[in-house]
């Protein structure tokens, strides 16, 4: 969403440089429409999907709560006025020293996925909440997650029997639908698993208090998609079916979904060209590519918007590039994008909905290009 603070500050500022500029005006909005449908979830908000300490603070005045994944991530929440105990380490795969770091900085919530995490848990931060992450298929979404992380619902079992065993809270489970999901139903199979762990443990005399339903809330790229409250009634839905009038605490982790459409990340035309002289489609290079913010575009499975000032003029489809020297450098080839049939050499151009991840993902210097510039607004 190209707000009229954004268009205002390019037009005023003139950035120099491809630059991402994110208006926390859409972030604040983004933050009630999640408390609005699900107001009995706790906000947990995924850090790696855009950093900005501008963004953090902003979400720390407002009560959220923080999914981290690495030290770096937990001190920048403490440092934008998070309490430690509003930060979750939710990564299942951490060294023993970062667990001794976060435990030290006053941290005691913990992801894991097996037995041996919970033993580094059991060591490094003894007596700490740990749940567990189990498997999703990922079937609906357009960045689904592989089978890194989670383990299958048995063996979730058996990791929090363990880690009460050692000494551990055995606090819940967890799982990802995957991002960028729009299947609404996708919840509903997760949950239903995670109601099947918490019924296996209460038979052991232990009783999970949380269900943390990860992320996977989407962005409006060039598709709709649902509202907010479409998949707050969803996963109400699903957790009366499983869990009838016994509904645990809910945790949601939205990062996609936080801020993706509160950036615009303005680029320019380096070169229009063709292959041949009878090359039925241009190339266009931008001044942006996969390595410079763009990784998303990765198998062409996120496809943003893009905006010209030429939009009324004829449109034809195009193979859209980077700017790198490395041939994985091209954004949307398979399935080509329409622009402009006039778009020229140092024509601006707008790419809508780039708010997460696309600085995070941006390389430091490659091919000494400058990582993404943020401007937070
Ligand atoms: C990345 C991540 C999220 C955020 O996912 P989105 O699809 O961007 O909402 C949430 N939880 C965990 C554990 C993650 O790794």
């Amino acid at each position: 969403m190209t707000t009229a603070r954004i268009l205002d500050f390019i037009k005023t500022r003139r950035p120099e440089g491809p630059c991402l500029v994110v208006d926390l005006e859409v972030v604040r909005d983004n933050y009630h429409a999640f408390e609005h449908a699900l107001p009995n979830s706790s906000i947990y908000y995924a850090v790696k999907a855009n950093p900005a300490p501008e963004i953090l603070s902003l979400l720390a005045s407002l009560g959220s709560n923080f999914d981290c994944a690495s030290v770096a991530e937990i001190q920048m929440a403490l440092d934008a006025g998070a309490t430690a105990d509003r930060i979750s380490y939710g990564n299942t795969i951490k060294k023993e020293r970062d667990i001794s770091r976060a435990f030290e900085l006053g941290v005691g919530l913990f992801a894991v996925d097996s037995h041996e995490e919970v033993e580094k848990i059991a060591r490094a931060a003894p007596g700490s909440r740990v749940f567990c992450r189990v498997l999703t298929d990922g079937e609906g979404a357009e960045w689904p997650l592989s089978r890194k992380f989670g383990c299958v619902p048995q063996m979730a079992v058996d990791v929090l029997v363990y880690a009460h065993q050692l000494g551990l809270e055995s606090h819940g489970v967890s799982f990802h639908v995957g991002s960028q999901m729009l299947n609404l139903d996708a919840w509903d199979a997760a949950l239903s698993d995670a109601k099947r762990v918490f019924s296996s443990l209460a038979k052991q005399g232990i009783h999970l208090k949380m269900v943390n339903m990860g992320g996977g809330f989407p962005t409006k790229y060039l598709r709709d998609i649902p509202s907010a409250e479409a998949y707050g009634q969803a996963i109400d839905a699903a957790l009366r079916t499983h869990f009838g009038n016994q509904i645990p605490q809910t945790i949601i982790e939205p990062g996609r979904g936080m801020v993706g459409n509160a950036g615009v990340i303005k680029a320019e035309v380096v070169l229009v060209s063709r292959k041949s002289d009878n090359d039925n489609h241009r190339w266009v290079y931008l001044d942006i590519g996969k390595f410079g913010g763009l990784a998303e575009t990765m198998d062409e499975a996120i496809r943003y918007p893009i905006r010209t000032e030429r939009d009324q003029d004829e449109m034809q489809p195009c193979v859209l590039a980077g700017p790198t020297c490395d041939s994985a450098d091209v954004l949307y080839e398979k399935n080509m994008y329409p622009l402009p049939v006039s778009l020229t050499i140092g024509d601006e151009v707008l790419i809508e909905g780039t708010g997460a991840y696309t600085t995070t993902y941006s390389a430091v210097a490659f091919n000494g290009f400058e990582p993404l510039k943020a401007y937070v607004i």
